[in-house]
């Protein structure tokens, strides 16, 4: 594996600076990194296809119904938050021959290789692009994001100081900075978050709940079902759609299943006949 995993990400030697960053996607995502993006210090404001006006003022963000002065205004950032799925549709509903100077452009999909492609495609050649996924949500950074995962790549950076300055607001929150190439994410990811995704979707299909006399290990698959369907079906459909390793993941999560079947239904037979001499 060539990721590289390290305290500090900050390839400049200047202070981190404190960043305009413009939200596109203010979904549940959006506001809660963007909590903490205020609580930094750094200057927000949003557009999203919901309007957000009534929240946006008490969190005292900008909100913008139209994306042009969205666009127009003086962003260092801009940091989609959309879900997988809409990602194409938002970006290429944007006009960004608008933007005013050079931005550099983050997402934070759960997918690494689609969001790459699309922003070099829509991109004008003089935009930055960072792919990040930060590896935990609302629930699971609810009590701050130390030791938990931020995974990225520098796809098309000039501006090192701006990309660090980004990349701190995770540092300087105890994250674990895993650099690693947006193709590898996919790969592991698709073993990894895609699996144990679709694992706690069965689980909700199978309706289980908590019982009174619940070992550990099905503690773990309560916590993982209630975990997993907080997420929209959107976010999961995306691993799924966008993520080009995860078809066969999917397959081999069935092919396992059916070995074990077979596995128990051989030995049940064995015991029938053993108990029928
Ligand atoms: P999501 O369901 O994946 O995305 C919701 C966001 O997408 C909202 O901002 C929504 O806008 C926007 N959206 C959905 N369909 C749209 C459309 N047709 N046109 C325009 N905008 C559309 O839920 P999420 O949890 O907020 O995740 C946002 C992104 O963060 C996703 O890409 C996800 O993979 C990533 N992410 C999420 C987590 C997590 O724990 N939730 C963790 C890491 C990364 P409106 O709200 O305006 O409708």
């Amino acid at each position: 594996m060539s990721s590289s995993s390290s305290s500090s990400s900050s390839s400049s030697s200047l202070p981190p600076q404190t960043l305009k960053i413009g939200i596109v996607g203010f979904g549940t995502f959006g506001q809660f990194l963007a909590k903490t993006m205020i609580k930094q210090g750094h200057t927000t404001r949003a557009t999203s296809r919901t309007d957000y006006s009534q929240l946006c003022h008490q969190l005292d963000v900008p909100f913008f119904r139209d994306v042009i002065p969205f666009l127009e205004a003086d962003n260092d950032v801009i940091l989609i938050c959309t879900s997988i799925l809409s990602l194409s549709e938002v970006l290429n509903s944007m006009p960004l021959r608008r933007l005013k100077r050079h931005t550099l452009f983050v997402d934070v999909l759960s997918v690494k290789e689609h969001p790459r492609n699309v922003l070099l495609q829509v991109l004008p050649e003089n935009m930055d692009v960072l792919c990040t996924h930060p590896m935990f949500g609302p629930e699971s950074g609810k009590n701050g994001w130390k030791d938990l995962p931020l995974v990225y790549e520098k796809v098309r950076v000039r501006d090192e100081t701006r990309c660090s300055s980004f990349l701190h607001i995770f540092e300087s929150e105890g994250c674990r900075m895993v650099e690693m190439s947006c193709e590898e994410h996919d790969k592991v990811a698709a073993r990894s978050q895609f699996l144990s995704h679709s694992i706690g979707r069965i689980l909700a299909e199978m309706g289980i709940e908590s019982t009174s006399m619940n070992t550990k290990s099905f503690e773990t698959l309560v916590k993982l079902k209630e975990s997993t369907t907080n997420d929209s079906f959107d976010l999961f459909s995306g691993l799924f759609i966008h993520n080009r390793f995860a078809q066969q993941e999917l397959m081999n999560l069935e092919q396992s299943f059916e070995k074990v079947k077979q596995r128990l239904l051989k030995k049940m037979s064995e015991q029938q006949s053993l108990s029928s001499v």
